[in-house]
C-alpha cells in the first residue's frame, strides 16, 4: 500500500503525543522540521570545558576515630568519597561538597587511598584519586565494678541491640549541612574518660571501645548542642539513659546520654550552645557525667577531636 507523505507524518505525530500524555501529564509537544540549513552557516563553538575540580581537606592525616572535612571545590552538583570500602555522599556546602570522612577506632594505621567521584553541573562525570593517612590512637584501659542493679545491662544482647538501634538513626543522610563553623564542648567539665577506652567490667576480659568523651558535671548542668542541628531523637534508651541526639547534617551527628531531663523535643531545630537537656547518671552510669558521642557517616568518632585541633579544624 502506498502512504502519502503528508499522512504518514501525521500518524508519526500522533504516536509521539501518544507517549507524551502517559508520563508528565502537563508536557507539551511541538514537533518542528529540522532546520537542514543550520550546521551549514551557523559557526560551532565547542563548550568550554569547565576546570576540574580541587580537593581541599582539614588534614591528611588523622588518628584512629578521627576525622578530616573534605572538601571538593568546582562548579560541582554532587558525588561521593570512597575510603576503606565506604562511602560518603558529598553534601553541599557554603563554599564546596564536602564530606566528612571517618578513621574507625579499628581501622589499620597507614595511608590508605581514596576515591572522590563527582558530577559537574554541566553533567559529566570524573573520579580522582587522593589518599588519607591513619595515625594509630593510644587507647587507655580501664576496669570498671557495677552493682547487681545495673549489672543486667552488661548482657552483650542489651549492648549490640542498642548499638544497632543507634547505628539506624546515625546511618541517616540529611543532604544539608546544618552545621556552621567551629565546634564547642557541650559543657565546661574535665574529661573524665577518653573516647575509644577499652574496658573490663566487674573483672571480665577487656573488650570494646567506649563510644564517646565523658566530661565531668555536677547532675542539673545544663548541657549545651556542640553545633547547630535537628533534635533526631530525645528519649530514654537502656544504657545511654536519657539521650539526645543532633543531626548535624550531611550524615553527621552528635550524642548526649545519661541526662536527668530533657530541655528539647525531637524534631526541634537548635543552634550552638542551645540547652539539649541536663546532666545526670541515668542508664549504664556510676555518677553524673555527660557521655557524648559523635558520629561520621554511622561511624564511632572521638567527639573531642572535633574541638582540640587534631583534627585540623
Ligand atoms: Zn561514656
Amino acid at each position: 500500500m502506498r502512504i502519502p507523505r503528508r499522512a504518514l507524518f501525521a500518524w508519526a505525530a500522533g504516536l509521539l503525543v501518544g507517549c507524551n500524555g502517559g508520563g508528565d501529564g502537563d508536557a507539551v509537544v511541538t514537533i518542528s522540521t529540522p532546520a537542514t540549513s543550520s550546521l551549514l552557516t551557523t559557526p560551532t563553538v565547542a563548550p568550554t570545558p569547565a576546570p576540574p575540580p580541587e580537593i581541599v581537606t582539614s588534614a591528611d592525616t588523622i588518628f584512629q576515630a578521627g576525622a578530616s572535612i573534605v572538601s571538593v571545590v568546582g562548579d560541582l552538583s554532587g558525588g561521593a568519597i570512597s575510603f576503606l570500602n565506604r562511602t560518603y555522599q558529598l553534601t553541599k556546602g557554603a563554599r564546596s561538597y564536602y564530606a566528612v570522612i571517618p578513621a574507625d577506632a579499628d581501622d589499620p594505621a597507614g595511608t590508605h587511598p581514596m576515591k572522590v567521584d563527582f558530577v559537574l553541573k554541566n553533567g559529566s562525570k570524573g573520579s580522582m584519586p587522593y589518599q588519607l593517612t591513619i595515625r594509630k590512637t593510644a587507647w587507655t584501659v580501664d576496669s570498671i565494678t557495677v552493682g547487681p542493679q545495673l549489672a543486667p545491662l552488661l548482657d552483650p544482647k542489651v549492648q549490640a541491640a542498642e548499638l544497632a538501634m543507634l547505628r539506624g538513626i546515625y546511618s541517616q543522610y540529611t543532604p544539608e549541612k546544618l552545621w556552621d563553623g567551629s565546634w564547642a564542648l557541650p559543657i565546661g567539665g574535665d574529661v573524665t574518660t577518653r573516647f575509644g577506652e577499652e574496658r573490663s567490667y566487674n573483672g571480665a576480659p577487656v573488650s570494646g571501645h567506649h563510644s564517646g568523651t565523658d566530661l565531668g558535671a555536677a547532675s542539673g548542668t545544663p548541657v549545651g548542642a556542640t553545633n547547630s542541628g535537628r533534635v533526631a531523637m530525645a528519649r530514654q534508651v537502656q544504657l545511654r539513659g536519657n539521650m539526645v541526639i543532633l543531626d548535624h547534617g550531611g550524615g553527621l551527628f552528635s550524642g548526649y546520654a545519661h541526662l536527668s531531663s530533657f530541655a528539647v523535643a525531637e524534631g526541634e531545630m537548635v543552634r550552638q550552645g542551645d540547652p539539649l537537656g541536663f546532666v545526670g547518671s541515668t542508664g549504664l552510669s556510676t555518677g553524673a557525667h555527660l557521655h557524648w558521642e559523635m558520629a561520621a557517616g554511622a561511624i564511632l568518632v572521638d567527639p573531642y577531636r572535633f574541638t582540640d585541633g587534631t583534627n585540623g579544624f
